[in-house]
């Protein structure tokens, strides 16, 4: 069990494309009218929990803007915020993590003094994917729930909101965090982490990870990811090289070297295709060797007809057709 959040250094200054929301619970936090029980809900990967950092600083910080610098903000960053209990689980919310909430939100909070005033600060719990809450544990929360005492917040977020208790669900205000747009992600996932990815990589890293930065970094960062980049060229030189022998050997490699199944490899291609289908449409000039070089030659009835080629394809597998990469390559080839 685990009381600090794992990404407790994160600096939520990083965090973009939520500013809007953040401002709207800004105003609600200041005028008094923020309800005590909140449930974030977005894709996995998006930000939820440096999002709800940033908020829980925003009750915290000395000047009311969430610093970063202030001593409840560096605090909050170490995740040794004493108002705030922030709990998570690998697996399940159990009994015990219910009695953990309700004794932190008991206690008093400490007094502080803003400009000449003494004022008592929030008491706050933390739960993210609150999807994982047990039966036994929410049936011990709910009366909390119902009725949370005065100045004390409890904040949980999902990204499995249809696996959410029904007694759960009828005790939240539910707030849904959409993903940031694709060029604010795209500088979050710089900011993050060194990559070499051109910028139109990452879109399509993005458009396949659900638009989620985090996800994306993640992807980067693992083990498969050198396979991935080795597994996108073949399939390119695959489809567009101009000599077959070329796209045969992508073929092979991809097959044998790499274990792509056709399927695999069709869902792939169809994505890809889409992505250069949208620049053709957009007159964008993105930087991708293989789009510059083949767009005179892609226009709409090719990119069609790959597409049927594609469907037709899709549609023989798990039929028991015996299909494979080679004759993918040579299709595309014979289409060109
Ligand atoms: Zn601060």
């Amino acid at each position: 069990m685990n009381q600090k959040n794992h990404d407790s250094t994160a600096d939520w200054h990083k965090l973009v494309g939520f500013q809007s929301p953040l401002l709207k619970l800004q105003s609600l936090y200041t005028s008094g009218r923020l309800p005590q029980v909140l449930l974030f809900v977005g894709r996995e990967g998006i930000g939820k929990r440096l999002f709800v950092r940033a908020l829980t600083s925003l009750f915290y910080c000395e000047d009311g803007t969430a610093c970063g610098q202030c001593g409840p903000c560096l605090d909050l960053k170490r995740g040794e915020h004493q108002e705030l209990l922030w709990l998570t689980t690998e697996k399940t919310f159990k009994i015990e993590h219910a009695q953990q909430l309700q004794d932190h939100l008991a206690v008093q909070s400490a007094a502080i003094q803003v400009k000449g005033q003494w004022r008592r600060q929030p008491r706050v719990v933390v739960m993210p994917d609150i999807d994982r809450l047990n039966h036994q544990a929410a049936n011990r929360m709910l009366k909390t729930l119902e009725e949370p005492n005065d100045n004390t917040f409890i904040i949980f977020t999902t990204s499995r909101p249809k696996q959410l208790l029904d007694t759960v669900r009828s005790r939240v205000i539910q707030w849904y965090l959409i993903p940031p747009p694709v060029a604010e992600s795209i500088a979050l996932i710089r900011g993050q982490i060194n990559c070499d990815l051109s910028d139109s990589e990452l879109e399509r890293l993005l458009s396949t990870s659900g638009m989620a930065p985090g996800k994306v970094i993640e992807r980067i960062q693992s083990q498969q990811f050198d396979d991935e980049q080795v597994i996108e060229r073949l399939m390119k030189d695959l489809i567009f090289s101009r000599g077959t022998q070329t796209a045969m050997d992508a073929a092979k490699q991809l097959t044998k070297d790499y274990q792509v199944s056709v399927n695999d490899l069709a869902k792939r291609i169809e994505l890809l295709l889409n992505q250069y289908y949208r620049w053709s449409f957009q007159g964008s000039k993105p930087d991708d060797a293989y789009f510059k070089q083949s767009q005179p030659s892609l226009d709409p009835v090719v990119l069609r007809r790959w597409r049927e080629t594609l469907r037709t394809i899709r549609s023989f597998s798990g039929t028991g057709v015996p299909l494979n990469p080679q004759m993918l390559a040579e299709t595309f080839a014979l289409t060109r």
